[in-house]
């Protein structure tokens, strides 16, 4: 599988298309941004963390019956993937009140929430990324209300399969993003599950081990990533 033009560069990935017209390379950067790209960083091998941690857990999922854009890991940061047409809509689904949860509603952080909460944003970084409802969304053309009882049925199902996966592995699955694309008549789960798009705290003692040492400066950064991927890789 080759390489051709460049599809599209983001934060953390650039996207490629290929020889067949149904298939893409997704690239994995070590560029780090938080903030809505306020703030701006490298997490050294990041990229080849991120790759293997979503290959594993995106295998996961479709042995679950969850589908999911992945086609094989390709090298250490490329994974081939179906070509989407991105559903402009991020899925965040919350099992414990962080992040801006805490901050818009006053949650204290750390609250077990009794029932995961599924949240809407606009994928749209000049807005943002603003909190919407399915109204918003269905009123701004980016999905159907058909779609979107589709997205957050399939994010609850994520949720219950990962959960399960991360306790095992001692970690507690806080909260995460999830973003999906269409392919041939079906919705597929796309992008990525890393520690750049999840929360993850230590079971026993809360550390965090995610994003946020980077967005909050708490340091060890490189070491809380490649602690995931131990523990998700069952490395010892
Ligand atoms: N998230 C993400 N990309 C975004 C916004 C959020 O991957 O553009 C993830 C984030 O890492 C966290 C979850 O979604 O795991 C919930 O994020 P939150 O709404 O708390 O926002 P943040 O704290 O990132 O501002």
């Amino acid at each position: 599988m080759k390489k051709t033009t460049q599809l599209y560069e983001g934060k953390a990935k650039k996207v490629f298309l290929t020889d067949d017209a149904d298939l893409v390379i997704q690239e994995f950067k070590d560029d780090a941004t938080a903030f809505n790209n306020k703030k701006k960083g490298s997490i050294a091998e990041k990229g080849v963390v991120n790759n293997a941690i979503s290959c594993k857990l995106f295998t996961l999922l479709e042995a679950a019956g969850i589908r999911t854009h992945l086609v094989e890991k390709l090298s250490p940061r490329e994974m081939l993937c179906r070509h989407l047409d991105i559903i402009k809509v991020e899925v965040v689904v919350r099992n414990i009140a962080a992040g801006s949860l805490v901050k818009r509603y006053g949650f204290v952080e750390g609250t077990q929430l009794e029932k995961p909460i599924v949240e809407l944003y606009l994928k749209n970084d000049d807005l943002d990324d603003p909190l919407m409802n399915e109204s918003h969304a269905v009123a701004l053309g980016v999905a159907s209300l058909e779609e979107l009882g589709v997205l957050k049925s399939r994010a609850e199902a994520i949720n219950g399969v990962l959960r399960g996966f991360f306790a095992e592995r001692k970690l507690k699955l806080v909260d995460f993003k999830l973003e999906f694309g269409r392919n041939n008549n079906e919705i597929l789960l796309g992008d990525e599950i890393s520690p750049d798009t999840c929360r993850f705290w230590d079971l026993d003692t809360n550390e965090k081990l995610d994003k946020d040492r980077f967005r909050f400066d708490l340091g060890g950064v490189e070491d809380a990533y490649s602690e995931v991927q131990r523990r998700v890789l069952g490395q010892n």
